[in-house]
């Protein structure tokens, strides 16, 4: 039986739930017919996830919690940014007030065209509140984990730094 290690193509089901207001809630989870794929060992997974799976084999569950400083972070002002209204008026000068509004999140770009998201704070008449904090920054992650199958990558996939087939690249 082929055990979770360094260079091997696992597939595992997983929920993660965090707290949310006293009551932990489910984040993520991965569909019954779309496990998660990855290579163990290479960087894809939090560093935590991969050494609590290490050394279990297909069919093996494990429920295990990361805190929030070795998951996505802690929650900093440092990740907020005021942004001038005018950013985000169109060409006429008028603002969509059903996306430029609190708690809404906004598909954002930097100057070199990567795509990320910002939740919206505050709109006052001259700035816009940005929080570009992970949405799960400041949260325990609690997950429960299921090994679904377990093959040692090829040589390509190693090369590559992925998974090829299901669940994978296909290129
Ligand atoms: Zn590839």
């Amino acid at each position: 039986m082929l055990l979770v290690m360094k260079n091997m193509v696992v597939s595992v089901h997983y929920e993660l739930k965090v707290d949310d207001n006293g009551q932990l809630v489910t984040a993520d989870k991965s569909a019954p017919e779309n496990p998660l794929v990855f290579i163990q060992g290479s960087g894809m997974l939090l560093p935590e996830f991969e050494s609590n799976i290490a050394g279990k084999t297909v069919g093996d569950s494990v429920d295990f919690s990361i805190k929030a400083e070795n998951g996505y972070g802690l929650h900093s002002e440092e990740n907020l940014a005021q942004i001038p209204i005018d950013s985000f008026k169109d060409k006429d000068g008028n603002i969509d007030t059903n996306m430029v509004r609190p708690g809404s999140v906004l598909p954002m770009m930097d100057q070199n065209g990567h795509q990320f998201q910002g939740l919206v704070r505050e709109v006052t008449d001259e700035i816009v509140v940005m929080d570009f904090n992970h949405p799960l920054a400041g949260k325990d992650l609690n997950f429960s984990v299921t090994i679904v199958d377990v093959r040692a990558a090829t040589a390509e996939e190693l090369e590559h730094g992925h998974v090829h087939g299901p669940g994978g690249h296909h290129h």
